[in-house]
């Protein structure tokens, strides 16, 4: 499908509309720099109608009204839409935000297919709980769905971010209000028409475009959302907890930046497998994914023996057309972050790292937003590269002497999203996991996934946990019901 062939209208009551006011902004591709489309600039006005949409479609319980089976076969025909749309939504994934092709399909497309099914498949298997009270009493403990949810994410895995809330929300009864980033918004327009034509009734699902300021916060400030469900930067996530407070207390929920470590210690069980998931952790989705292990810790005794391996592998991760089937880095989300990710890398080199690969911008010639892989040695816990998230491919390297020094050093941070630990010795891999301060933790493995297991961090890394059964807890209210008994015996 050729992109000016792309609906760029946000997603309200069931219609594609324009903005109400007919802004647009451009969406252009990482790719090749080509206008892919234009895209409805959302703003207030068109949040409020959304609102009131999914209002409307709570008050007359058209969704959350039906039986938890019912919802059950609409989701999990949502999710087979997403499947049987999923070459058309892989293109469009990778011309928008820049991810290989083989990664949108395979990955983002099957992921967030398999989150929408999920939580459909969860939700008619969950038992409401009777308290344990007195035989005079009855209490009843029951989950209601909380209304009206906004969602905000952001664009490097745009639809499995939209999935990871959508589906919960979804499944437990609410009307949702998703605003896409400007970056990526169209897969999330896509997505909302696919859930239409899966059988989820108009106004439960809208999906409203625009820049932060002038969709997002209209969302977030709104009296009349009843819980925000984040995932963006630390920057925005604090803004967000303020606009929930200075509005009407709406719940709010954000999965924010991470900077996680990586600790390789010189017992480590396999080195090469250590090395191929350093590696391809922080060069995966070009190192825009908040749970890159950009921080990597290799004891000092085996540093320069890691160092090598690892920068024999960088050469295989050279940037090249997302749209070619073996691509495995590809573009930047834009020049924006494309110049911020220098930014680092000149900070970098200013500040005393080593520069041992990369560096450079890659591919100039295609128009496209391109970096190459980059590795810096000999980093130190207070240098920028060390403490701020880039988002990027870059990889810090930093050296340590034995477990208190990691230890020190790993959760020096304003962050605690994930962590890593390659050891042979049991005892120090549970000791090391229980004093990091994160949210998960990996031993001898960075790539274990699951829809089962939460997801979110400790510190600013946010509030609540996406995935698992835990995300319901987000999107529901905790009802207590007492009911009297007056025992005839
Ligand atoms: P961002 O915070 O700039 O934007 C995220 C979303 O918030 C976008 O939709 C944006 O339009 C919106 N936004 C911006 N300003 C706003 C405002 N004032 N009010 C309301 N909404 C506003 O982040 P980004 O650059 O899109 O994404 C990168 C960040 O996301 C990184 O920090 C990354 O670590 C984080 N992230 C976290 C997770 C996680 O699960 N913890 C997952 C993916 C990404």
């Amino acid at each position: 499908m050729l992109g000016q062939a792309y609906d760029g209208r946000a997603l309200i009551n069931g219609s594609r509309v324009h903005a109400q006011d007919g802004q647009t902004f451009d969406c252009i591709s990482p790719v090749d720099g080509r206008l892919l489309t234009t895209v409805a600039r959302c703003g207030q006005a068109d949040v409020d109608a959304a609102v009131a949409a999914g209002r409307a479609a709570f008050e007359d319980r058209r969704w959350c009204g039906l039986a938890p089976a019912a919802r059950k076969r609409v989701m999990v025909k949502f999710a087979d839409q997403l499947l049987a749309h999923a070459d058309e939504l892989a293109m469009m994934e990778t011309l928008d935000m820049g991810k290989p092709i083989r990664y949108a399909r395979s990955v983002d497309v099957n992921s967030a297919a398999n989150c929408l099914r999920w939580y459909g498949e969860a939700v008619d298997k969950i038992y409401d709980e009777i308290a344990p009270t007195a035989s005079t009493a009855l209490a009843l403990i029951q989950r209601e769905p909380v209304g009206v949810v906004g969602v905000i994410v952001p664009w490097n895995y745009p639809m499995i971010m939209a999935a990871w809330k959508i589906a919960p929300a979804l499944a437990a009864g609410n009307s949702v209000v998703l605003k896409p980033s400007e970056k990526s918004p169209l897969t999330a327009l896509r997505l909302a028409e696919l859930a239409l034509e899966a059988g989820i009734p108009p106004g439960v699902f809208n999906v409203v475009p625009g820049y932060g300021a002038e969709a997002g916060s209209p969302l977030a400030l709104h009296m009349d959302v009843d819980c925000i469900a984040f995932t963006g930067s630390t920057r925005v996530g604090k803004q967000i907890h303020v606009m929930a407070g200075q509005s009407n207390l709406k719940r709010a929920w954000t999965e924010l930046g991470g900077k996680s470590p990586n600790i390789v210690f010189a017992d480590c069980p396999d080195l090469d497998k250590a090395v191929e998931a350093a590696v391809g952790s922080i060069f995966f989705n070009q190192g825009e994914s908040c749970n890159a292990p950009s921080r990597l810790f290799v004891e000092a005794s085996i540093r320069d023996q890691f160092l090598e391996k690892v920068l024999a592998l960088v050469p295989g991760y050279a940037p090249a057309n997302p749209l070619a089937p073996d691509t495995v880095m590809g573009a930047i989300v834009d020049q924006t972050q494309m110049n911020s990710v220098l930014r680092y890398i000149a900070l970098g080199k200013q500040e005393g790292a080593a520069l041992l690969a990369g560096g450079e911008q890659a591919l100039l010639d295609t128009g496209g937003c391109y970096v190459q892989p980059t590795i810096f040695a000999g980093v130190t816990p207070g240098m920028t590269i060390a403490r701020e998230e880039i988002f990027g491919p870059v990889l810090s390297v930093l050296s340590f002497t034995d477990t208190s020094d990691v230890l020190r050093q790993a959760n020096q941070s304003i962050y605690g999203l994930q962590a890593a630990v390659w050891t042979r010795d049991i005892n120090k891999a549970h000791g090391v996991a229980r004093a990091l301060r994160a949210g998960t933790v990996h031993v001898n493995q960075y790539d274990e996934d699951d829809i089962t297991v939460p997801f979110g961090g400790y510190k600013q890394s946010g509030v609540g946990r996406d995935k698992s059964l835990h995300a319901f807890d987000k999107y529901t209210e905790t009802k207590t019901t007492w009911i009297r008994i007056d025992s005839p015996v």
